[in-house]
């Protein structure tokens, strides 16, 4: 999609600070950390929602869990992590194309949702 962040982020025209990519899915820090690990995990394909994937886009979901689980452990969460979808304006979707927030380490605050 052309006027999509995060589309021009798998492209290259905007930076990321990538950790990740292959033929589906890249995973890169988020520009605002909530915890001292907070990566996105994302579809290269444009999906809007996970409320709009499709049984075509079953393969990408599937990756994006198990690269999600792999960089959460070797970003040095050993002892637990959060992966979050927020899907559609109600639950809380700002950026619309798909995306996992993967979210490790002391939380001072108690739990973020
Ligand atoms: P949402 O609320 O849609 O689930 O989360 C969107 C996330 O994208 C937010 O945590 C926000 O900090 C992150 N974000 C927004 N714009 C950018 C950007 O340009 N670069 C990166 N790396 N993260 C972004
Ligand atoms: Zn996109």
């Amino acid at each position: 999609m052309d006027d999509c962040l995060f589309c021009k982020i798998v492209h290259g025209e905007i930076p990321s600070r990538k950790v990740y990519e292959d033929d589906l899915v890249f995973a890169f820090h988020d520009i605002h950390p909530l915890r001292p690990m907070h990566l996105l995990v994302i579809p290269k394909r444009h999906i809007t929602s996970l409320a709009e994937a499709e049984a075509a886009d079953e393969p990408a979901l599937g990756r994006l869990l198990a690269v999600s689980r792999r960089l959460a452990q070797e970003c040095g969460s050993t002892d637990g992590f959060r992966v979050i979808i927020n899907t559609g304006r109600v639950g809380g979707q700002e950026v619309p194309h798909l995306h996992a927030h993967i979210v490790g380490g002391p939380d001072p605050v108690g739990p973020m949702l």
